[in-house]
C-alpha cells in the first residue's frame, strides 16, 4: 500500500517531547517554542514569528491585525482551502475571487485590479503547492491601492520567490504545520509571520487573549492586564519541542522532497504518459518545496477512473479543493469577479500522486508505472 500522505517524522521527536514534559515549562512559549520563533526569525529576516495552534489561526490573526470591518472585501482565489476565506469572513468581510492561471493554479495577479473596489481591504494570494504567485506584480498593486497582502503560505515553507522565501513578502504571511504539509508540530500547528512591523506589539496582545502577559513575562510592564481583542493562539510547548526537530532537519527534508518530485517529473517526462496528463509547472521565479506532485488529466470521468483503477495497485491518489464559490455557503459569502475560466474546470482535472518524506524512488516508480498501465502505455 502506497498511501498518499505520511507525516514527516525524524526520529528526534520523542526526545524533544520529553526534554519539554520534564521541563517546567509545559504550555505556550516555552524554550522549544522559543528556539522555532529563533530559527524563523533567522532564516526568514522577518520583523517576528509566532507559533500558532494552526494555520486557520494564524490567517485569523492576520485578519484581526489588518482590522478587517464587515463590508469590507478581500480578494483571493476561489481554489484554496476553507481557512483561507473563513478567517475573514469571521469577520465580516466579503470575499472576493478572481480566476486562477491554469499552469500554476496559483492567483492570475492580472485580474486583482479589476477587482479592487473602495471596499477593498486586502489580498490574500495562495501559494498553492509550494509555488509562488507573481508577488512583485501583487506588490505593486497593492501599494498603488493602499491594501494589505497577507500570503496564505500554508504549504510554501523553504520555497522562495525571486530568492525571497514565500510568507515574508507580503505585510503578513502564514505556515501550516499540520500533519499533511512538509513539516509538522505533530499534527496540528501553524506561524504567523509578521512583516510590517506596525503589527508586531500587537500581534502579541491578540495570540495570548488580548493580554500583555508577554511584556509582563518580559519585565516591560509590571503586571499584565487586558489590552486588545483576542483569544488562544497559543500552541503547546509540545507542539514546538515536535516542529523544533524537524526545522534542525529542515534542508535535509527539503532536499529529500525535491528529489522525489524530480523523479516523478523525468519519470513522466520521458514516458509516452506525457502525452496523456500534464505535468505541474514552476515559474522561473521560484524555487518550490515540492509539496505535492499534481497531474492534470483530460476531465474529471477521467479523473475518477485513474484514481480507481490506482486503488486496485493499492496505490492512494487525491483530488483537491472544491472552488470555494460553487459551495452553498460560499454562494452566500463571496462573490466571483470576472469569467471562471479555469477555476472550476481545472480543478476538476488535477490528481495529486503520493509525496511524503519517507516515500522512496521505487514506490514513486511504481505509481508512474500503474498510471502507464490505465493509459496502455
Ligand atoms: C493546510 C492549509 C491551510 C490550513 O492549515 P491548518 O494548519 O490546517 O489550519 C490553509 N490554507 C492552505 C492553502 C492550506 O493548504
Amino acid at each position: 500500500m502506497i498511501p498518499f500522505t505520511k507525516p514527516t517524522v525524524t526520529g528526534q521527536e520523542q526526545a524533544y517531547i520529553t526534554q519539554a514534559i520534564n521541563g517546567s515549562h509545559l504550555s505556550g512559549d516555552g524554550p522549544f517554542t522559543k528556539k522555532c520563533h529563533q530559527w524563523f526569525e533567522e532564516k526568514l529576516g522577518c520583523q517576528k514569528a509566532l507559533l500558532t495552534p494552526s494555520c486557520t489561526a494564524a490567517l485569523e490573526m492576520a485578519a484581526i491585525l489588518i482590522d478587517i470591518q464587515p463590508g469590507d472585501e478581500v480578494i483571493m482565489p476561489s481554489y484554496t482551502f476553507v481557512s483561507t476565506a473563513n478567517a475573514f469572513v469571521l469577520r465580516g468581510a466579503t470575499i472576493v475571487f478572481v480566476d486562477i492561471h491554469p499552469d500554476t493554479m496559483n492567483i492570475d495577479e492580472t485580474l486583482i485590479e479589476a477587482a479592487i473596489t473602495s471596499k477593498t481591504k486586502a489580498i490574500v494570494p495562495v501559494h498553492y503547492a509550494g509555488v509562488a504567485c507573481q508577488m512583485d506584480t501583487i506588490m505593486d498593486i497593492a501599494e498603488r491601492h493602499g491594501l494589505f497582502v497577507i500570503e496564505d503560505a500554508a504549504q510554501a515553507m523553504m520555497s522562495t520567490f525571486e530568492g525571497r522565501p514565500l510568507g515574508t513578502i507580503g505585510h503578513i504571511g502564514t505556515y501550516s504545520f499540520h500533519a499533511t504539509k512538509n513539516y509538522t508540530s505533530g499534527g496540528e500547528g501553524g506561524l504567523l509571520i509578521i512583516n510590517d512591523e506596525q503589527f508586531s506589539v500587537r500581534a502579541e496582545f491578540i495570540r495570548d487573549k488580548g493580554t500583555n502577559r508577554k511584556q509582563f513575562f518580559r519585565g516591560s510592564v509590571d503586571k499584565y492586564t487586558w489590552v486588545d481583542i483576542g483569544s488562544s493562539f497559543l500552541p503547546s510547548e509540545l507542539q514546538g519541542a515536535y516542529l523544533y526537530s524537524q526545522l534542525e532537519l529542515a534542508e535535509d527534508i527539503n532536499i529529500r522532497r525535491r528529489d522525489l518530485w524530480n523523479k516523478y517529473y523525468s519519470l513522466i517526462k520521458s514516458s509516452p504518459l506525457s502525452t496523456f496528463v500534464g505535468l505541474p509547472e514552476v515559474p522561473k521565479y521560484c524555487v518550490h518545496n515540492a509539496h505535492m506532485f499534481q497531474i492534470k488529466l483530460s476531465s474529471e470521468t477521467e479523473r475518477s477512473k485513474l484514481i480507481k483503477y490506482l486503488k486496485n495497485f493499492e496505490i492512494e491518489s487525491a483530488f483537491h479543493y472544491i472552488p470555494l464559490h460553487s459551495s452553498n455557503f460560499g454562494k452566500q459569502k463571496t462573490k466571483f469577479v470576472g469569467a471562471d475560466i479555469y477555476t472550476t474546470s481545472e480543478s476538476e482535472k488535477l490528481l495529486r500522486l503520493p509525496m511524503y518524506d519517507s516515500l522512496t524512488h521505487s514506490e514513486v516508480s511504481s505509481v508512474v508505472k500503474a498510471i502507464e498501465g490505465f493509459f496502455n502505455v
